[in-house]
């Protein structure tokens, strides 16, 4: 898996900070940007994170470039609304000599299991191209083909947007491949705002698990974890 920072929203903290400004200032706005300098701007931001005025927060986006993952995981990436996405095609793509496969490790650490695994993907990769071959539209073929098959995705989130999804995604209730993939995406971000993120992750990390029975209820193992990531004990 790759996941790459493409963008962001220049002076993140800045901005937000800025917009949360106007709402009670009678200034203009231009006086505003010049008024109030980085120390300044971060004490409101800290301020807005405890007081969950959460709205100026959308100001700030962050646009991320992610390969090498399954379509189960953009599939369950893909439920978050409030984002903007563009995946790779298979109507339009041909996957004419390679398809990759994505393994989990529960699999990958098997022998016997990755044996049945990759014989079934094979299969079905070389019955995609054995229907391509014969004249069906590559839009029709890939309906054979597995969730497993590789994806890339570029995804855009704002910072309200990506708190949630931390809070959902870097949960050890979430499948393993979505939450490397968050985790890695929480570090990019952390390194750009890290006063907007400086609670984000797992609600067991800042809060209470809120998962009730369902609990993994490792929460003081998730907290040491992401107290090595400079979170705040
Ligand atoms: C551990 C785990 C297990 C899951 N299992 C399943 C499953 O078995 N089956 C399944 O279908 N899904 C499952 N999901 C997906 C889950 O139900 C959500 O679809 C997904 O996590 C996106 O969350 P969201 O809707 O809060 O986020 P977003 O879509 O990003 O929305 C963010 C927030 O905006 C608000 N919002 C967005 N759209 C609306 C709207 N139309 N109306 C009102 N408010 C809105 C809500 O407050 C929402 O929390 C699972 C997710 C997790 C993390």
């Amino acid at each position: 898996m790759k996941v790459t920072l493409l963008n962001y929203t220049r002076n993140p903290e800045d901005t937000a900070a800025q917009a949360a400004r106007l709402c009670y200032s009678p200034s203009d706005i231009k006086d505003i940007v010049k008024k109030y300098d980085k120390e300044s701007n971060i004490g409101l931001i800290n301020k807005i994170m405890s007081s969950g005025h959460h709205s100026v927060l959308e100001h700030v986006s962050f646009t991320f470039g992610i390969e090498g993952i399954s379509r189960v995981t953009t599939h369950q990436l893909v439920r978050h609304r409030i984002a903007s996405f563009s995946q790779q095609s298979q109507r339009y793509v041909l996957f004419k000599d390679n398809l990759d496969c994505i393994i989990p490790d529960t699999i990958k650490n098997n022998p016997e299991a990755s044996k049945k695994y990759q014989k079934a993907f094979n299969n079905a990769y070389t019955t995609y191209k054995e229907l391509v071959d014969i004249g069906i539209p590559q839009e029709d073929a890939r309906y054979i083909l597995p969730n497993g098959a590789e994806t890339k995705i570029v995804v855009t989130m704002n910072a309200r947007a990506l708190l949630h999804f931390f809070s959902l995604r870097c949960c050890l209730r979430a499948q393993k491949e979505i939450r490397d993939m968050a985790k890695t995406m929480l570090l990019l971000v952390k390194a750009k705002c890290p006063v907007i993120f400086a609670d984000a992750g797992p609600e067991c990390v800042s809060a209470t698990c809120p998962e009730g029975k369902m609990t993994c209820g490792k929460a003081k193992e998730v907290k040491k974890e992401y107290k090595a990531l400079g979170y705040p004990s």
